[in-house]
């Protein structure tokens, strides 16, 4: 009795104090709002919102606060709701949500010492780069694509010459129907000339402005034919896939299959020379110049302009839409860039973005596995500490610098006053509306969809397929048109719901049993119905709802009829070849069950559950006429008897 009482109350005091852990009746609670403001004032900071403090409410509040600390108190309160803060230049403090692509430059550091740790050699620096590579490709999903493309021969302009170069525009089909557009910079001299590729990044006017054409422009007139091309989803490319094809994870490997595309194109011109190929471009451009150089080895020199950083890998989907800085546990941009030496590498940083850490972190890091190669001169930063993220004067000239001196271009023609800037629609392939895009082209991102996302493609095929066999349905009805489309929409979204809960529950969900009625184990089947049973009533109360308040009980019953083919009457027709004295009153109890069987049946993905259903319904009716006086066996038994004998005579 003794040990009894104190066991209860060792349980009392355990409970009382997990109670006080978890529950104290107000938490503490106080409105994020209030709380950032108390930071504010107790340490004399400004606070800027990228996040809405509206109804957000944090527990324990005034416990995360630190009174010696402004970044452990913000971190303490923010954690609560996934938000982070980021110190700016003028000590103010920007509040965002977490981005996980953005990370800070204190991380940068420890992800490099760390991987620092991965390699202390050549070989071991070589063993990481070749997974790095293998991964990176997987995670982008760039081989199933590239074995995709069409290889058709490109659309191109005629020349328009200027002074000392000319331009030419490209269309490619990369993928089946899908262009890539861009324009082509040749030396006015004759000759085998260095090829630069430059994959174009955010800035507004995208390829089309006008320090991008300086730059491709001055490069072709120093000797050296530059490609440059839209982002997915920008410029000519929005005509065919709209523009919010470029926040989709797809711009990624679609920008990464253009750029490769274009090199393999450009490459089987006579006048380029394959062993100077250069890769140059800024800001999301730069992300692609890590990205060409990770997956090519082709390219023998590359510069990455205001974009490399082991802290940030761009945000935009076309630079982090696919999760290749997750490659071999953990990467980022330095690392892949890296694996360009002991290659020609410039990166151009500013003081205003977040290339501001390449001088102290990048470059150092890049400078250590250049040295493995004993080629740590190879790799060169030009930091503009005063500058912020463009594409200016002072970037330009680096690039002219380094090409001229890894290519060997003639620096005299260096003079962006002699480039004349085109307006933005000579540089088109199929004009400002697409007018003269092939008839076969790609007109949305759906169509080229497949391409990318065989998953998410079946996926349509099989909606579009749901979609006919529901119009077809209803088409019998002879509805007016509005009547018909209701009635085809109510169908196929409900058709589809059951599509997509039976692959979305498939038997393994139901653990294995036996059948009640049997006494067997569940069969697969058991195990079906069971999982699909269990979709939520309101899909079918909303069709039966839908179809009852436009048609008519008979309309109605005809289209339950098209989902169980017809069983109904073909049931019923059977019970009178069984019982031909059926009574009306037999009938009408019978078919009673078979159209209960007929509205539950319709909740079943395929015929092999529809007629498990139906099965269930012909037993209650079979019980029925037990009980109304006949025998179910014997008048079953003398049908077979009697349709054998028909079919024996029938022999003779
Ligand atoms: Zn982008």
């Amino acid at each position: 009795m003794k040990k009894k009482i104190i066991l209860l109350c060792m349980l009392a005091a355990s409970c009382a104090l997990s109670a006080q852990r978890l529950a104290v009746e107000n938490s503490f609670a106080r409105p994020l709002g209030d709380v950032l403001n108390e930071i504010q004032a107790r340490f004399g900071v400004g606070l800027e919102y990228n996040i809405d403090t509206v109804g957000k409410v944090l527990p324990y509040a005034g416990f995360r606060i630190r009174p010696y600390s402004v970044d452990e108190s913000l971190a303490g309160v923010l954690a609560y709701f996934d938000y982070a803060f980021v110190k700016q230049a003028d000590g103010r403090y920007k509040i965002k949500p977490y981005e996980y692509p953005r990370r800070t430059p204190a991380d940068g550091r420890k992800m490099l010492d760390y991987l620092n740790t991965l390699y202390a050699d050549r070989e071991a620096w070589e063993a990481r780069a070749a997974d790095l590579r293998r991964e990176v490709r997987g995670q982008l999903g760039i081989d199933t694509l590239l074995k995709q493309r069409s290889g058709a021969r490109p659309i191109v302009s005629a020349l328009r010459k200027f002074d000392g170069y000319t331009v030419q525009n490209i269309a490619l089909e990369t993928l089946p129907g899908l262009y890539v557009c861009g324009s082509i910079y040749t030396p006015a001299a004759k000759g085998r000339h260095p090829l630069i590729v430059c994959p174009n990044g955010h800035f507004a006017d995208g390829r089309y402005r006008k320090d991008q054409q300086q730059r491709m422009a001055t490069l072709a007139r120093m000797g050296a034919v530059c490609v440059d091309y839209d982002l997915f989803g920008w410029g000519e490319s929005a005509l065919q896939v709209g523009a919010a094809a470029h926040r989709s994870s797809a711009a990624h490997v679609i920008q990464a299959l253009n750029g490769l595309s274009l090199l393999d194109y450009m490459l089987t011109r006579k006048d380029i020379d394959p062993a100077r190929i250069g890769v140059n471009g800024g800001s999301g451009g730069g992300s692609q110049v890590v990205l060409l150089t990770a997956l090519d080895n082709r390219f023998t020199a590359a510069a990455p302009v205001v974009s490399l950083a082991s802290h940030f890998d761009g945000g935009c989907p076309c630079e982090s839409g696919l999760p290749i800085s997750l490659s071999c546990g953990g990467t980022n941009n330095a690392e892949l860039m890296a694996m360009f030496a002991p290659r020609p590498l410039l990166v151009v940083s500013d003081g205003k973005d977040w290339t501001a850490s390449v001088p102290e972190l990048e470059y150092p890091y890049l400078q250590r596995i250049y040295g493995f190669y004993g080629a740590a001169g190879r790799v060169a930063n030009v930091h503009l500490p005063t500058e912020g993220h463009d594409f200016g004067p002072n970037k330009r000239n680096a690039v002219y610098d380094f090409f001229a001196s890894t290519f060997g271009l003639d620096k005299t023609k260096e003079d962006e006053s002699k480039v004349t800037i085109e307006p933005d629609a000579a540089l088109l392939s199929f004009g400002p509306a697409g007018e003269r895009l092939p008839k076969d082209a790609a007109r949305s991102f759906e169509a080229v969809a497949a391409c990318v996302d065989k998953k998410l493609h079946a996926k349509q095929i099989a909606d579009q397929a749901l979609e006919k066999k529901a119009a077809g349905w209803v088409e019998g009805l002879g509805l007016d048109k509005e009547k018909q489309a209701a009635v085809s929409t109510l169908v196929y979204n409900h058709l589809k719901q059951v599509r997509d809960w039976h692959n979305d529950h498939p038997y393994t969900t139901i653990a294995e049993g036996i059948n009640p009625f049997t006494g067997q184990k569940l069969s697969k089947l058991d195990r079906e119905m069971i999982a699909d049973s269990a979709m939520p009533k309101a899909v079918h109360e909303k069709l039966m709802k839908g179809l009852r308040n436009i048609l008519t009980d008979e309309q109605v019953e005809y289209v339950l009829d098209k989902y169980t083919v017809g069983k109904v009457a073909f049931t019923l027709k059977g019970y009178y070849a069984i019982v031909p004295d059926l009574t009306a009153e037999e009938e009408t109890v019978i078919l009673g069950h078979l159209k209960q069987a007929r509205e539950q049946a319709i909740d079943y993905k395929n015929m092999t559950q529809i007629s498990a259903i139906f099965e269930i319904y012909k037993t209650k009716c079979e019980q029925y006429l037990n009980g109304n006086g006949r025998n179910w066996r014997q008048l079953f038994k003398a049908y077979v008897d009697k349709r054998n004998a028909e079919k024996a005579a029938a022999k003779k």
